[in-house]
């Protein structure tokens, strides 16, 4: 089962995560509205062109995007009804002490460093934009995972940034 030779899939990894957001109607524009909204008093002259090229390079890096491709998984088995019970009810009703959702967001948001955590609080409370969309959407769509993966996505953004123009 375990080859020594694999070698880690990272544009295939990138690929699969690009569909996952495709397929949930999320663009790198909507995650950089919101990092540009959480960097606006320090950053106002950024163009909006920008947080989204960074947005893309965080996207491509492997430990951001293996946390989104479980995360993502885990929505789309939900939705399918292909988890196991209790996981399934669990995920599908979105239970507030669950948490799992929030950890792999912060594995995300971690990678930053304290910038990127104390953002992707921020950004878990006020849920702007794309999140308080995703976080409202009632349908057939199970949606536990996707809100705090893309405030995590942004809150990374926001870390990146500030430590390049500091
Ligand atoms: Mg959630």
């Amino acid at each position: 089962m375990n080859n020594a030779s694999f070698k880690y899939p990272d544009q295939a990894a990138y690929e699969l995560v690009t569909a996952q957001l495709a397929a949930k109607n999320i663009t790198y524009k909507d995650i950089a509205v919101i990092t540009k909204e959480l960097q606006k008093q320090y950053l106002p002259d950024v163009p909006l062109s920008e947080f989204e090229a960074e947005t893309q390079d965080v996207l491509h890096k492997r430990e951001v995007m293996n946390n989104v491709m479980v995360a993502l998984e885990l929505d789309r088995l939900a939705t399918a009804h292909e988890l196991k019970e209790p996981l399934e009810s669990i995920i599908c009703n979105d239970a507030g002490v669950f948490g799992v959702d929030e950890g792999l967001a912060l594995n995300i948001a971690n990678i930053y460093g304290t910038i990127g955590v104390t953002n992707y609080g921020y950004v878990d409370k006020v849920k702007e934009g794309i999140i308080k969309r995703l976080d409202e959407e009632k349908g057939d769509e199970v949606n536990t995972f996707i809100d705090d993966i893309i405030g995590a996505i942004a809150a990374a953004v926001a870390a990146k940034m500030a430590h390049k123009y500091a």
